[in-house]
């Protein structure tokens, strides 16, 4: 920490003390304040605190990404064999998981996890509406109905607190996700579970090698899902895994993923089908590629979490600003997104999307993250579908749109504020880009309003 920082650090303390009319004087002569922060917005014409790129995704390299997908190309085996039974063993190792089942993206591994775990028409499945789309879809797609369970804006997981007022008979499971990269509140999660003898499936789609009270999240429910798509911290493109420690439900995993085959039958079997499936194998590229890119998660994942909790560090000393609070028993957070609450008050009024323009042209990229997709038109669209109106009293369709009502999560989709992981993966200087950028927008507000 430099003594200029330490100097606007004290600036912002007084500001944030003082009024707004107060700061005015130094914004009016800005471009002759102090410190790094100092000077026209960006937006408004100044430089901006950075124009260098920050790194990109996925990340690569020739020497040890292309031969093992040269050599499954050149063996003629591209279908689900070797590579990919030696990914699912390594992936099983690196969660400390008895079994890991590969599949074609994180939507199939729920998908087949929820079927397994025998969730279906006339069920009800506790979630949060603060999610990716695919959350929800999947207890949709099983014919069972979602119950939203309200936010807690301050760790952006589902909040533990609302849960069990929305248990009715029909409750089967809980399905919590462990959003943003950051663990959800599972020592409640479990505990409610038990009390009420509910299934528990995580969605980890966003939180590989994140960690409760030591045990990587994915593995502290019945089942644990994961997603390898494009954008993720481990990722071949499209893929997807589960992850579990009982063996019935893996070997009925593995069946239900490969057309109903009996697990440990071969492939060929074209008779003696035992149960009803589906097909989401995963390929051997997907797995060639998965098994080069695992060997540089940890050191990845370690770097986002410095950098994540020196921004915090930063973060936390701008009024207005509030970075997400981790839960007691988070021993370790994936950081899939680095999130925010910004508190327009506090910024004399600017409005989020201002904030965000005038953050995007300092040379930070960001984005507002998830709307309130629980109000989104194909949650009504699907409680009105043939299918869900045969299956479903009135009565039973208007409890879910009654429970859908996520007061404190509309607002947390108002104030949100992401940073992809990438951003992450630079350096501390980065960090401090991205925290002056802030700073910078914070002494200036009153030139924005
Ligand atoms: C990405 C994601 C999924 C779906 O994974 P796909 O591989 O894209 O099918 C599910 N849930 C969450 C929370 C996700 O982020």
């Amino acid at each position: 920490m430099n003594a200029n920082r330490l100097n606007r650090r004290q600036l912002l303390g007084a500001a944030s003390a003082g009024s707004l009319a107060a700061l005015a004087p130094s914004v009016m002569t800005s471009g002759a304040n102090p410190g790094t922060g100092a000077g026209k917005l960006a937006i408004l014409g100044g430089a901006p605190i950075r124009t260098k790129p920050f790194p990109g995704w996925p990340i690569w390299d020739k020497e040890h990404d292309e031969p093992p997908v040269v050599s499954v190309l050149r063996s003629g085996v591209w279908s689900r064999a070797g590579v990919v039974a030696e990914f699912e063993k390594k992936y099983a190792e690196m969660m400390g998981a008895r079994r890991c089942l590969a599949t074609t993206h994180g939507t199939t591994a729920l998908l087949t996890a929820l079927n397994v775990l025998g969730v279906g028409i006339g069920d009800e499945v506790l979630v949060g509406p603060y999610t990716f789309i695919a959350s929800i879809d999947v207890i949709l797609l099983t014919g069972a109905l979602p119950i939203m369970v309200d936010t807690d804006p301050e760790t952006f997981q589902v909040n533990p607190d609302r849960m069990e007022a929305k248990i009715s008979e029909h409750t089967k499971a809980i399905l919590p996700v462990h959003i943003l990269g950051l663990p959800a509140n599972m020592d409640q999660i479990n505990a409610i579970a038990k009390k009420h003898n509910l299934l528990v499936l995580e969605d980890a789609c966003q939180a590989w090698l994140a960690e409760w009270r030591g045990k990587k999240c994915g593995t502290l429910g019945d089942l644990g899902c994961f997603s390898f798509q494009n954008s993720k911290h481990l990722t071949c493109g499209e893929g997807g895994a589960v992850v579990g420690n009982d063996d019935g439900l893996m070997d009925r995993c593995h069946s239900y993923h490969n057309f109903g085959r009996a697990y440990g039958q071969t492939m060929l079997t074209l008779s003696g089908y035992a149960t009803l499936g589906t097909k989401c194998r995963m390929t051997e590229f997907q797995a060639a590629i998965l098994l080069a890119q695992m060997t540089r998660l940890e050191e990845q994942t370690r770097r986002r979490g410095e950098n994540a909790d020196y921004l915090t560090s930063r973060l936390k000393e701008i009024p207005g600003i509030l970075p997400a609070r981790l839960y007691d028993g988070a021993t370790r957070a994936a950081y899939h997104l680095y999130p925010f609450r910004y508190r327009q008050e506090q910024f004399g009024g600017v409005r989020r999307d201002k904030f965000m323009a005038a953050l995007k042209a300092e040379g930070i990229p960001c984005s507002s993250g998830y709307g309130p997709i629980n109000r989104d038109p194909f949650f009504e669209h699907t409680l009105r579908s043939n299918n869900f109106r045969r299956a479903y009293s009135k009565a039973r369709l208007d409890r879910c749109r009654q429970e859908n009502h996520c007061p404190d999560n509309d607002q947390l989709c108002r104030e949100a504020v992401w940073l992809s992981q990438n951003l992450l993966l630079g350096t501390r200087q980065d960090m401090d880009d991205i925290a002056d950028a802030i700073e910078k927008i914070y002494e200036n507000r009153a030139s924005l309003a």
